[in-house]
């Protein structure tokens, strides 16, 4: 028999699975506690549990399927960076971001991501395959072994789309944000999608209430699809307009990632107009800002990063039409754990 990745249970499946086992209801609280707040990585630590049942977990079970094989720490931020072997022998990354009393975990959804975007180097690696909801949660289990450090945010902006893995998305969501179990506030964890417009109204539907960020990156419809091959196919109105559905439906916050590329979408008309679609479609509000992300460079591209004047020059024009707009500082850039620079 194969054993089962304990962390893909959620916690009705885990009682269905051990009903032919006897077992007391407190004893599933336990074994929930041992794993997610107390970040047990063997069964064997279970110590307040019946040696029996232990065995019979470890029978039934694995608590870690991913192995960490690189481990790479920049000098600049104590960013990290982790390569993960899962147990089909792929690899993907997530990355470690401290920060002063609190840590975030910027999370991979997928095994290389079939979005392609000409920009990104997670976009240049081969596509394999979803990663399960307990692949995705191990991530943050893994960081906070390895760092002993508690998480207490999550980005879904690692490798991969996560609006293609909907069902293990939802369900890491529903483990983050349960008290019983990783307790992340909804306010820490933000879903990154490249504008998967129905994945949009359906995460809103399902009310996580988490923030959402949008990666927009052009003003121009058909600038867009050269950038996002496979974009899904929205206009970036369509796109604007999911987003404010999501804000009315979950009274969070929305982001609009925008990687600014020298002479490609940098120049003041591309702010102007940038704008002017916010303000369009109703997104100039307290609830919304925009990440001006400088592009990171990654090999095999001869995009060039704007100048630092250039990005400057482009938040003030937004900031002049009401926007709230951030320039994101690069994380992790020479250790290649900055955004975009999650491929081999
Ligand atoms: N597929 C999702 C999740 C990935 S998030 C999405 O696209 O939203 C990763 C973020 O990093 C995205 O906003 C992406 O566009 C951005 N990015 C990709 N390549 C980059 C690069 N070379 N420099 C800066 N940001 C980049």
């Amino acid at each position: 028999m194969v054993k089962q990745h304990i962390l893909d249970l959620t916690k009705i499946q885990l009682i269905n699975s051990l009903k032919n086992v006897i077992i007391k209801e407190y004893q599933i609280g336990q074994i929930l506690d041992w794993i997610y707040i107390k970040k047990a990585y063997t069964f064997e630590q279970f110590s307040n549990m019946h040696k029996e049942l232990r065995i019979t977990l470890d029978r039934k079970f694995v608590l870690r399927t991913l192995k960490i094989i690189k481990k790479e720490k920049s000098l600049i931020d104590g960013t990290t960076r982790y390569a993960f072997q899962t147990y089909d022998k792929k690899r993907f990354f997530a990355v470690f971001l401290p920060g002063k009393g609190h840590n975030s975990v910027c999370v991979s959804s997928q095994i290389g991501c079939p979005i392609s975007c000409v920009f990104c180097s997670s976009g240049k690696t081969k596509y394999y395959r979803n990663l399960s909801k307990g692949e995705i949660v191990e991530q943050v289990l893994q960081i906070e072994n390895d760092t002993n450090e508690r998480v207490s945010g999550v980005l879904f902006m690692g490798m991969g789309e996560p609006s293609l893995n909907f069902d293990n998305l939802t369900q890491s969501l529903d483990s983050f944000l349960s008290k019983k179990e990783f307790g992340i506030g909804k306010r820490h964890v933000t879903v990154s999608s490249v504008g998967n417009v129905p994945f949009v109204k359906k995460l809103a539907d399902k009310k996580y209430n988490s923030r959402l960020a949008l990666s927009l990156h052009s003003v121009d419809d058909k600038q867009r699809r050269k950038l996002i091959p496979n974009n899904f196919g929205f206009d970036i109105k369509d796109i604007l307009k999911a987003g404010n559905y999501y804000l009315k439906k979950t009274n969070s916050r929305l982001t609009v990632e925008y990687v600014l590329i020298k002479d490609m979408n940098d120049s003041s008309a591309c702010a102007h107009k940038l704008a002017r679609l916010m303000r369009q479609n109703h997104l100039v509000t307290p609830q919304t800002q925009v990440n001006l992300i400088p592009f990171n460079p990654i090999n095999k591209s001869d995009f060039q990063p704007t100048s630092f004047e250039n990005i400057e020059k482009f938040k003030i024009i937004l900031k002049f039409n009401a926007i709230t707009a951030t320039i994101r500082k690069p994380k992790g850039i020479d250790i290649g754990a900055a955004c975009g620079q999650l491929g081999y």
